[in-house]
């Protein structure tokens, strides 16, 4: 099923991957370049709902993914270590893993479906004819560009996207450490748990198993808190605030980390011509919903289709009706995690409400099964 039509993507994130897979399982060549030197997934652990896991189970990478990720029996809301709520979302499906098993298994799918992709390869410029200028100077040309370079993409403001950004005053470190479950005393040391605490100080810890040996902890403080967004990350301070953690703030004092501020870009249009952007280019979210890799994924996955079927055959107004179609309910998401930035009131517990779960539990693929050869 060769389409005869090629498309030009930058970024090898789970945006730009995600795409990729859809593209070339309906017949598309695809290259991808990466600009880092290796293939590789920046940050520690990551929680997937039904909508990411639906794209998934369309591509066939489902059970792959099984094997190396985990479902936390419950999501916990915990204030100064009292237990405010636990959440099992109804049986919606979700499941925590680390970014580099997940990363893992989209590169292999890509690489499966017979996409090119290219480390060390840096996209400078993009086109909206349809066309990208890399580092080295080679321009390449395509009938459909991605920008799929995260949330400082060079694609999308070589362009001019209008953009509108807001800095939140919260951030957060995340960090990787083994689980050490029988030193952490009495507890379902299986659930996600969100520990809060905003008095006398605010910094709140969200533990997430990820496999049996993997725990992903991101702990967040204010910006202005020196001591509290301080990396390494300032254990006296931690382990005061959170001592019934110790066993898993040990190990994370000792590695370097990085602290990331929340931020939310809302672009006016997330196409121009044949360029397209998605993943945090297009909309980069604060993290309270857990939604920047999910809604990167369903948009990378519906682009694909409508790419395909081009139903215009003008690619540039394919794109503005994918655009119309699908941006609601990742606009929607946006801005229910700006408002839990703002407030905190994820710290209140019973957060996620239907109306909160909205993209959680979207299927992007309903509609387009029978699409894909698997
Ligand atoms: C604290 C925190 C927790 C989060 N937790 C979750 C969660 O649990 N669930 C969830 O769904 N989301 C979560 N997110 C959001 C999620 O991490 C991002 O939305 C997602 O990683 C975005 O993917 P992306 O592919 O768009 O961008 P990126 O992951 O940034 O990937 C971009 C890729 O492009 C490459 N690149 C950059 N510039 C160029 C260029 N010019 N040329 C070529 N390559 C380039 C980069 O090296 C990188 O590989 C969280 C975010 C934060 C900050």
């Amino acid at each position: 099923m060769d389409s005869g039509r090629h498309a030009e993507i930058a970024g090898a994130g789970f945006a730009g991957l995600t795409a990729a897979i859809g593209l070339a399982q309906q017949g598309w060549s695809v290259t991808i370049h990466e600009k880092s030197p290796e293939l590789r997934a920046l940050g520690a652990g990551i929680v997937l709902w039904n909508n990411s896991l639906q794209v998934l189970k369309a591509y066939g990478l489902l059970e792959e993914l099984e094997a190396v990720s985990m479902v936390p029996p419950w999501y916990e809301t915990r204030m100064n270590n009292v237990v405010v709520s636990k959440e099992d979302f109804g049986g919606l499906p979700w499941r925590s893993m680390t970014r580099h098993d997940l990363h893992e298994v989209l590169t292999r799918g890509a690489m499966t479906a017979g996409v090119e992709i290219i480390v060390d390869s840096e996209v400078v410029s993009a086109d909206p004819s349809g066309s990208v200028t890399l580092a080295s100077g080679e321009k390449r040309s395509a009938d459909l560009v991605i920008g799929a370079d995260g949330v400082q993409s060079k694609v999308r403001d070589s362009i001019g996207f209008d953009q509108e950004r807001t800095k939140s005053r919260d951030g957060i470190t995340r960090l990787l450490v083994p689980r050490n479950k029988d030193q952490l005393g009495p507890g379902e040391w299986d659930n996600v748990i969100d520990f809060w605490n905003l008095e006398p100080r605010v910094l709140r810890i969200l533990y997430v198993p990820c496999n049996d040996d993997e725990l992903y902890i991101a702990l967040m403080a204010p910006k202005d808190d020196k001591e509290g967004s301080a990396v390494p990350i300032d254990l006296k301070v931690w382990t005061e605030n959170f001592p019934h953690l110790a066993p898993i703030l040990e190990p994370a004092a000792k590695i370097h980390g990085r602290y990331d501020g929340y931020q939310t870009n809302v672009l006016k249009n997330w196409s121009n011509g044949r360029v397209s952007l998605i993943g945090d280019a297009a909309h980069a979210m604060c993290p309270a919903l857990a939604q920047g890799a999910g809604t990167a994924m369903i948009n990378a996955f519906t682009l694909g289709v409508a790419a395909t079927i081009d139903a215009s055959g003008d690619m540039s107004t394919t794109l503005v009706e994918w655009e119309k179609a699908e941006r609601g309910i990742t606009d929607r998401c946006q801005a229910r995690s700006a408002y839990f930035a703002e407030t905190r009131s994820m710290a209140q517990g019973n957060q996620f409400t239907q109306e909160m779960l909205e993209t959680a539990i979207y299927d992007p693929t309903a509609g387009q099964k029978g699409t894909f050869a698997k």
